[in-house]
């Protein structure tokens, strides 16, 4: 009679209900979605701003989603050569707009053709979770710097803000699930960040102080030979 094989059946179970159901629910939750950004172009300014709170809860919740669908079913479907350059370009465009609602500012600055292998959808997520962090420890006169480079055979990302910072007791904690501080997090950011780092065999480093503010370090291998690009770029 083996327990241990008893139990990863049964977690395997559990995790492809888990991801069926927190698939299923995202499609009703990005119709909402939808249905009210239309609504809201046909209303005047005072009734605009309710659709916008009702928006960013929908997001709210769709990202909850996503972190747990990944919790779930961690693996990275595809992995192809990315260029750092090229995914920094689109997550500079997504979150700008959040941090200058928070009064932040994104500054970025990224060396061009820096190749790695991974898979860009998952990276977007590790990324953003980090950059969210930032924007939410930040105060209205604060920055987040966001640099990609090469260093030796690595692919280089730094990640500094300005804002809150930890101290080491709270740094030991990052990636434990449910660890948050906030009164609306849930814990589950890095858990997940870390987890897909660890897929594409990256590795993230922590250094923060606190009320100074916070540098995430992350590594990738960097692939540096030509001959090792064609007919993997776009798989
Ligand atoms: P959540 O954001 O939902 O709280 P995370 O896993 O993303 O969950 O982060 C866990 C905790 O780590 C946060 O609640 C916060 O206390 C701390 N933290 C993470 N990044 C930063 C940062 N850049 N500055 C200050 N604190 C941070
Ligand atoms: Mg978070």
């Amino acid at each position: 009679y083996n327990h241990s094989l008893q139990r990863t059946e049964k977690m395997k179970i559990i995790s492809d209900l888990a991801a069926s159901v927190a698939h299923e629910v995202r499609n009703p939750l990005q119709v909402t979605r939808g249905f009210l950004q239309l609504l809201s172009s046909r209303t005047d300014e005072k009734n605009k701003t309710y659709f916008d709170l009702a928006t960013n809860e929908l997001d709210r919740a769709s990202d909850i989603i996503t972190d747990f669908l990944t919790f779930a079913k961690p693996d990275l479907e595809t992995i192809v050569v990315l260029d750092m350059y090229e995914e920094m370009k689109k997550i500079e465009a997504m979150m700008t707009p959040m941090a200058s609602m928070y009064g932040g500012v994104l500054l970025f600055k990224s060396q061009e053709q820096l190749y790695f292998r991974g898979n860009s959808s998952k990276l977007k997520q590790a990324l953003i979770n980090i950059i969210k962090n930032s924007i939410e420890a930040i105060g209205s006169d604060g920055w987040i710097k966001i640099n990609a480079d090469t260093e030796g055979e690595e692919v280089i990302v730094r990640i500094a803000d300005n804002g809150d910072g930890m101290d080491d007791e709270e740094v030991a904690k990052l990636g434990i699930p449910f660890f948050s501080t906030k009164t609306k997090g849930t814990g589950l950011g890095l858990m997940v960040t870390f987890r897909i780092i660890e897929a594409m065999r990256g590795t993230i480093v922590f250094h923060s102080v606190k009320t100074k503010g916070t540098e995430v370090i992350i590594r990738f291998p960097l692939i540096v030979k030509d001959s090792e690009l064609p007919n993997e770029i776009g798989a």
